[in-house]
């Protein structure tokens, strides 16, 4: 037998969460962002799921090879842009549409021979200061581009460095409008928390920025796998998402200890009165982060507990007291929810393991590590 860790990706939820991003810009078209293997999910477990969305964006051109060859015949966005001369020959031979962030990838344009023009997005760093042309060089950039024969349209696109948060997106929005003005062409603009943030409020709540931020393609990432970009100000159930992926394992072990007595390696935790504990088959060497604490929040038969001491490599410790004081049998082989959805429904939300972790749910998606077994729900 092996280990009883395991993942699932629950292909209702992917598609539920993006009919979310749908609603919220009705009017705009959306790329499914599946960069880093559709964050941890991976590319083929996700591709049907999401195959409703006008064009998937990544990063890796090794990752868009494997979207052609599940069939994908739509846009394909390289958020990067290539990275060295020979990526634009696979560029024209898989019709993939690429960012322009630097005067490097239109020097390596101009000297691209091709028979097919290529789509070009143009990166405008209008403040997040990672990729893009500053908005003094936007526009010299956009002629040169526009004047080569290896260039049909010229999309228009920037990033938000503040959406999540309380710094907002209008600073950016305003230089990036003020700059491009004139200019023709589609914008992309919105990532998951600039959509629903500022295109679509909360109940109660009002966009900060209703007209100005106008996106023809939404580039929602985290939202499809169900995690709110703006935890904990807000939760995936206020937006109304839901979670894209489960992992589970189970018992392998109980103790029962006395007062006194530790747990785990450095003895993080002793406990204050007679503690039930189970031994959970799962530890950091399955991406589960080993800085969770003490408290960190797990499921038990579908019921909320804590964990108890140091995460090690392959197993971690979970308190079974209150589960045991209500009269529950719980013990070897009872279902564990690391995050995600029990089978009696709860949902243990991946951004609650993670705030616990000091991180993103984003971070624990992509750790998910290689030697756990994943399946597809109502699939493969
Ligand atoms: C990753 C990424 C996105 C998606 O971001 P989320 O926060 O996951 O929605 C959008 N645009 C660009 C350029 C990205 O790199």
């Amino acid at each position: 037998m092996p280990r009883p860790i395991l993942a699932t990706i629950h292909t209702a939820a992917l598609q539920h969460n993006l009919a979310r991003c749908r609603a919220a810009a009705p009017d705009a078209k959306a790329w499914a962002v599946i960069k880093a293997n559709a964050y941890g999910h991976g590319i083929e477990r996700v591709f049907e799921a999401l195959r409703s969305a006008d064009g998937f964006a990544l990063l890796d051109l090794e990752e868009a090879q494997r979207v052609r060859h599940l069939g994908w015949r739509g846009p394909i966005l390289l958020l990067e842009g290539v990275f060295e001369a020979r990526d634009l020959e696979l560029c024209s031979r898989l019709d993939l549409w690429h960012a322009v962030h630097c005067d490097e990838q239109i020097d390596m344009l101009a000297a691209h021979k091709t028979n097919v023009p290529h789509r070009v997005f143009l990166k405008m760093n209008s403040g997040m200061n990672r990729l893009g042309f500053t908005p003094q060089r936007y526009r010299s950039a956009w002629t040169r581009l526009d004047a080569l024969p290896q260039v049909d349209e010229i999309s228009l696109i920037t990033h938000f460095s503040d959406a999540d948060g309380a710094r907002g997106i209008s600073h950016q929005i305003r230089v990036f409008n003020e700059v491009t003005r004139d200019l023709p062409g589609e914008r992309s603009l919105s990532n998951s928390a600039a959509l629903l943030r500022h295109t679509a409020p909360a109940a109660g709540e009002t966009p900060d920025t209703p007209d100005t931020l106008m996106s023809d393609w939404i580039r929602p990432g985290i939202v499809l796998y169900g995690s709110a970009p703006d935890h904990p100000e807000h939760t995936s159930a206020d937006w109304d998402l839901q979670p894209g992926m489960t992992l589970t394992s189970k018992l392998i072990a109980t103790q029962a200890i006395e007062t006194g007595a530790s747990v785990g390696y450095g003895s993080h935790f002793v406990a204050d009165k007679p503690t039930v504990l189970g031994v959970v088959a799962c530890g950091y060497a399955d991406g589960y982060p080993r800085v969770c604490p003490t408290g960190t929040p797990i499921l038990v038969a579908g019921q909320h507990t804590r964990t108890l001491g140091r995460v090690s490599m392959d197993m971690l410790a979970v308190d079974l007291t209150p589960l045991v004081e209500s009269g529950q049998s719980v013990g070897f082989g009872t279902e564990v929810t690391l995050w995600g959805r029990s089978s009696n429904g709860a949902v243990l939300d991946i951004d609650e393991v993670a705030h616990a972790a000091g991180t993103l749910g984003y971070e624990l998606m992509c750790a998910l590590a290689p030697r756990v077994p994943v399946v597809v729900d109502g699939g493969c």
